[in-house]
């Protein structure tokens, strides 16, 4: 059996607000996820889900709409660190 194919990307999006660190974007087979490896605060979203709604197809082309993606990972994982810093 072949191991899973992961890959991962350093960005130089900032952990909100609570580190500052750079958050990773990793990716699997199954799963997009928006992480920081320092706090431990990830979201992760289906391939499913990014192919139903960042996809456009124009004719025989595709557009993957990257910056709305990243924009909503990042949203989702401001809304986490604002709720664990709300709960601690
Ligand atoms: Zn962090």
């Amino acid at each position: 059996m072949a191991s899973e194919e992961t890959s991962k990307l350093e960005l130089s999006l900032k952990c909100p607000p609570i580190c500052a660190s750079n958050l990773q974007l990793i990716e699997n087979s199954t799963y997009v996820i928006l992480g920081c490896p320092h706090c431990k605060i990830y979201t992760r979203m289906t391939k499913r889900h990014i192919y139903r709604n960042y996809i456009e197809y124009e004719g025989d082309r595709i557009h993957l709409k990257w910056a709305e993606l990243i924009k909503e990972l990042y949203v989702r994982i401001s809304g986490k660190a604002h709720q664990e810093s709300n709960e601690s």
